[in-house]
């Protein structure tokens, strides 16, 4: 469930709110740093919905929640098979999962999603997934990176597999840090290198949708939700910018 989101930037001047999202009764809080008066958070779910309500604060801290995050449980060693113990290793804080015939400890650490904001006469490409999680529901071109390719190169890779279409980054536009799950993404503006796509086995619809026409109640992730509110909001703004914010999720 989403808990809250916090969007931090490098300037001055400091706004947030909260507003309820239409898909659940979890409360959507942004706080953001703004440049040049150019970001304007708004709602979330419906950009320009004037019943958001704004507050102002001078410090960010009052909406970063510190999560211990969902570790899975490991049993077994993953480079010799044997059973792990939990505990505290010297001189670390956290309960890691140590092999009890080698010693080596198992580190688990986030996962980096990346993925393509793909404009097209002012339209932005959405998928349909056609697979679980989030089945039948819209999502931008994004998965797991791979080992061996960087952010943009596995940005790419997942545009080809899940729209068919062929792209050239641009910028990132936003990075969205998941700590609860151990999610990082990272969102790319992405154009079309040749004006085709088509779904690929992970998508059962690809489709170009007017700003005003994103089907904000069928987003399947909650990353892509802030992502494109957050590029409403800068098109409308004049001026695209990158993002960086945390979401946290109970
Ligand atoms: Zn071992």
């Amino acid at each position: 469930m989403l808990k809250a989101i916090q969007i931090l930037g490098c300037y001055s001047g400091f706004v947030s709110f909260i507003r309820r999202l239409p898909t659940s009764s979890s409360l959507l809080r942004v706080s953001s740093t703004r440049r040049n008066r150019c970001f304007r958070a708004h709602s979330e779910s419906n950009p320009g919905d004037p019943s958001s309500s704004f507050s102002s604060s001078s410090s960010s801290s009052s909406v970063s929640v510190k999560s211990a995050g969902n570790v899975l449980k490991v049993n077994f060693c993953q480079w010799c098979g044997g059973p792990t113990k939990h505990g505290v290793p010297e001189g670390e804080e956290k309960i890691r999962a140590i092999c009890t015939l080698c010693g080596k400890i198992t580190y688990q650490n986030p996962k980096m999603v990346v993925g393509c904001l793909i404009e097209h006469d002012n339209k932005v490409l959405l998928c349909k997934r056609k697979i679980q999680p989030s089945y039948g529901l819209w999502t931008l071109p994004a998965g797991y990176m791979e080992i061996g390719e960087s952010a943009a190169e596995g940005a790419i890779r997942e545009t080809w597999e899940e729209a068919c279409a062929e792209v050239e980054t641009l910028s990132p536009f936003a990075q969205l840090d998941i700590p609860l799950i151990g999610q990082t993404y990272i969102i790319f503006l992405a154009k079309l290198k040749k004006p085709h796509f088509a779904p690929g086995p992970e998508s059962s619809e690809c489709q170009l949708f007017a700003l005003d026409d994103i089907p904000y109640n069928s987003l399947a992730f909650s990353s892509m939700l802030v992502t494109l509110n957050l590029y409403v909001q800068d098109v409308k703004a004049g001026r695209l910018k990158f993002h960086y914010g945390t979401i946290n999720k109970r």
